[in-house]
């Protein structure tokens, strides 16, 4: 009896402690969020293409520098000579404890944006290949940069609140997905401790303002970008006799590829097999020498990447074996070593316990379960394998009037990456601060 009471006595007083520290949260975020939305503005209006995010990387290392971290620029090395790292490390000690990375993306997409938002970008630039493009934060990454920068600060100042070292990190490149992998090569884990835990946020497209969402388990596929070079023996379009068409060989081949997910592959094992382009021929009278075809190809499984790629393989020689292609004109399949990541699995046991402080911060009724999806991150490479458990939570950023609306309507909202996405910046920015401030307290916690 006299334990019970001490035990309640103990629950009502963690529980005092834990909305005193929530109020103070609050009373901060109130103070900073006018900035935050500012800052959000500048980024959105200012995006940069991966490879290269110069400036909105100098921004976020001297902004975490005046928080008082210590803070490394231009981390990273891509095969590439031509790129350099821009990845930034940030790092603030705080005694014996956890190590907990918390990671942003920093870059931007080609694609011109057409929101009307006054602080809409208007930045155009020229791609690696020398095209004008327009460039926009249509994934949002400008969202999650403020997050962090806000996150940043909130624990600065609460460093009373937890203990152990706490490194935030800046990642170029997410939309290439090679700038994990350029951070890992250029010596990321060598120049800091091995972290305990990895945590992200990304924002979603469907998911009201205000409200987060997590995924235990599996939470987005990986990645293979595939090319594919079918050979013919091209001549003229009235004489297929004398040619090997590799246009017809290319469609066949495209058709046979969907059977890989629909009849060689579980059904309970999710998997996708998409070609995204396919060029070939100049001229309608012309059958041309070769078909090139672009492929992604995506799974949670290592196990199911594999036989997809064998299949590709397998399916797209034999064809042309089929339509009299001599051997030395067999297709070239080549799997991309750089266009390729590995899938965000969320540690569960890690995701329940974000989650639980995602409830306690936000309110239970703001904190939803979200299925995996077959997009891609590559987030899941600073797990070295899921050897360090990680967990990345959605963020909702849309105004919940458009998601009833669109629930309502059955019409689709923008997603990410379109023209028209346009995020919340208050209440979006409020929630990715409290949230991962509140997940970084819960790992650190005293
Ligand atoms: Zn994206
Ligand atoms: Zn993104």
């Amino acid at each position: 009896m006299k334990r019970s009471i001490f035990v309640a006595c103990l629950v009502v007083i963690s529980t005092a402690v834990s909305a005193r520290a929530q109020q103070s949260l609050d009373a901060l975020i109130d103070g900073e969020i006018g900035q935050l939305v500012n800052t959000y503005k500048m980024l959105h209006a200012a995006p940069e293409l991966s490879h290269y995010e110069i400036k909105t990387s100098t921004f976020v290392a001297t902004q975490l520098r005046s928080f008082g971290y210590t803070v490394t620029e231009n981390v990273g090395k891509y095969d590439n000579p031509l790129w350099k790292g821009h990845g930034v490390v940030a790092v603030l000690k705080n005694g014996a404890g956890p190590t907990v990375l918390v990671r942003t993306d920093l870059d931007a997409l080609p694609v011109e944006e057409k929101t009307g938002l006054p602080y809409a970008s208007t930045v155009k630039t020229k791609n690696d290949a020398g095209q004008d493009v327009s460039v926009m934060h249509a994934c949002g990454h400008d969202v999650h940069i403020t997050s962090l920068l806000g996150a940043g600060k909130m624990l600065s100042q609460l460093k009373d609140q937890w203990r152990g070292t706490l490194i935030l990190i800046g990642q170029p490149a997410e939309e290439t997905i090679d700038g994990a992998k350029a951070m890992l090569v250029g010596g990321l884990y060598s120049m800091i401790p091995k972290p305990d835990f990895l945590i992200a946020l990304h924002d979603n497209a469907e998911l009201e303002a205000g409200k987060v969402a997590y995924c235990p388990g599996f939470a987005l596929a990986n990645s293979t970008s595939v090319e594919i070079t079918i050979r013919g023996l091209g001549g003229h379009g009235s004489k297929p006799e004398a040619t090997k068409d590799p246009i017809v060989v290319a469609a066949q081949t495209i058709l046979a590829l969907q059977t890989i997910v629909s009849r060689e592959n579980s059904p309970l094992d999710p998997a996708v097999v998409t070609v995204g382009s396919i060029h070939g021929g100049s001229k309608s009278n012309i059958i041309p020498d070769e078909v090139k075809l672009l492929l992604t190809v995506r799974s949670y499984k290592e196990e199911v990447r594999q036989h997809i790629l064998a299949s590709i393989e397998r399916i797209t020689r034999n064809i042309a074996a089929a339509a009299g292609i001599p051997d030395d004109r067999a297709p070239i399949v080549k799997v991309s070593d750089t266009e390729v990541t590995p899938a965000t699995y969320n540690d569960p046991k890690l995701t329940e316990r974000v989650a639980g402080a995602l409830e306690s911060a936000l309110g239970a009724n703001n904190v939803v379960q979200w299925p995996p999806i077959m997009g891609s991150e590559d987030f899941g490479r600073f797990s070295l394998d899921n050897t360090i458990p990680s967990c990345m939570f959605w963020l909702g950023a849309i105004e919940p009037a458009k998601v009833a609306a669109s629930k309502k309507s059955g019409k689709p909202l923008p997603s990410l990456h379109s023209s028209l996405f346009e995020p919340l910046p208050e209440p979006t920015l409020r929630t990715g601060v409290k949230a991962m401030t509140s997940a970084v307290l819960e790992l650190m916690k005293r």
